[in-house]
């Protein structure tokens, strides 16, 4: 038998025993080292009328562990293996993922979430996971980084989607992990100037340290001012709104530049509204990003070599103290920014 932290309703977990899962042909069993706690479990748990994370589900999307024993079938793996898992299911067969959109499967869902499939995840000491969901962690990589993976992946991906060039202005609307992830990807990717809004001083300290020219708290200025100051008048060349609220997306709009690209990855609301005319007459883009692709090996590499930094940003905490953790996050009193339980 093995421990899991069970949804069993918003925001409340129990701890229970459950058989240790056998691995099918193609599946490997992992012994989770570490597991994330995603803005989507929290937002998961209220939205849509919570079914993204239903009663009786173990949730934990973002994971790391150690391989434990192979499925039938398995080759090119081994026991004792150090991986983080991609928790993006793809079938392989349909148009999108033969073009290599994998994160867009028709047939895909996530692990630890009950929107397309119920499927368990990773906050329990065990899961079984089809091989191709397995990434080798390099050795510098630790298992709470390794965890990263999935958000740091989304954060590369609106990046690299954004083809922004050497010297854009960048706007991170959030500074939550993903913001303050985007903001050291921004920087590293050339941004001429880097400006970081969000509503949290420490939060907003941590992105002035990881490149952030200029902080924005946006309840004590006024945001789209204070952009517009800054960039002469034109705006941003890409806004990455990490939010997603209809203030901060209406915000991201209109702090874009003339042709300018607005990456939206933010969804704590479902449905959000904003203002049509900065859009339509500055022609700018608006561009939905969701997990990630190609973005896997750079993202470990780039923790490994001291590249990206999640290390400062992650509190490490054990798994029986789920129920604290959700509580600290959204009780938004500790200064917790990522959560890694520890099974
Ligand atoms: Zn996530
Ligand atoms: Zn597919």
């Amino acid at each position: 038998m093995m421990k899991a932290a069970v949804v069993q309703g918003a925001f409340q977990f129990a701890i229970e025993e459950r058989p240790i899962p056998e691995p099918q042909s193609g599946e490997v069993l992992v012994r989770i080292m570490a597991v994330g706690i995603c803005g989507s479990d929290i937002h998961g748990m209220t939205e849509d009328g919570g079914v993204r994370r239903r009663p009786g589900l173990i949730m934990g999307h973002e994971a790391a562990g150690v391989i434990e024993r192979l499925g039938e079938g398995v080759e090119g793996w081994r026991p004792g293996d150090r991986v983080a898992l991609d928790p993006q299911w793809s079938c392989g067969q349909c148009e999108p993922c033969r073009h290599g959109w994998l994160n867009l499967c028709e047939n895909g869902f996530i692990f630890g979430s009950s929107k397309l499939k119920f499927t368990h995840g990773a906050m329990c000491e065990y899961l079984a996971v089809p091989q191709k969901q397995l990434n080798l962690l390099p050795d510098q990589v630790t298992f709470a980084e390794g965890a990263s993976l999935d958000y740091v992946g989304n954060a590369m991906h609106a990046v690299n989607e954004s083809q922004s060039r050497f010297g854009d202005t960048f706007v991170v609307i959030g500074t939550g992990a993903i913001g303050l992830v985007a903001i050291q990807i921004a920087r590293l990717r050339g941004a001429g100037k880097i400006i970081a809004v969000g509503t949290s001083p420490h939060k907003l300290a941590m992105a002035k340290k990881f490149g952030a020219d200029r902080v924005i708290h946006s309840r004590e200025e006024n945001a789209l001012e204070v952009i517009m100051e800054e960039t002469d008048g034109k705006g941003a060349e890409v806004v990455i709104e990490a939010v997603g609220v209809s203030d901060t997306y209406a915000l991201a709009v209109q702090a874009a530049k003339r042709r300018g690209k607005v990456m939206a990855l933010g969804f704590a609301s479902n449905e959000i509204t904003i203002p049509v005319q900065p859009l339509l007459f500055r022609e700018v883009s608006l561009i939905g990003i969701t997990g990630y692709v190609f973005e896997a090996a750079p993202v470990l590499k780039m923790i490994a070599n001291g590249k990206i930094d999640v290390k400062s940003i992650t509190t490490e905490l054990p798994l029986e103290e789920v129920q604290k953790a959700f509580e600290m996050i959204v009780g938004k009193k500790n200064e917790v920014i990522k959560v890694a339980l520890i099974p």
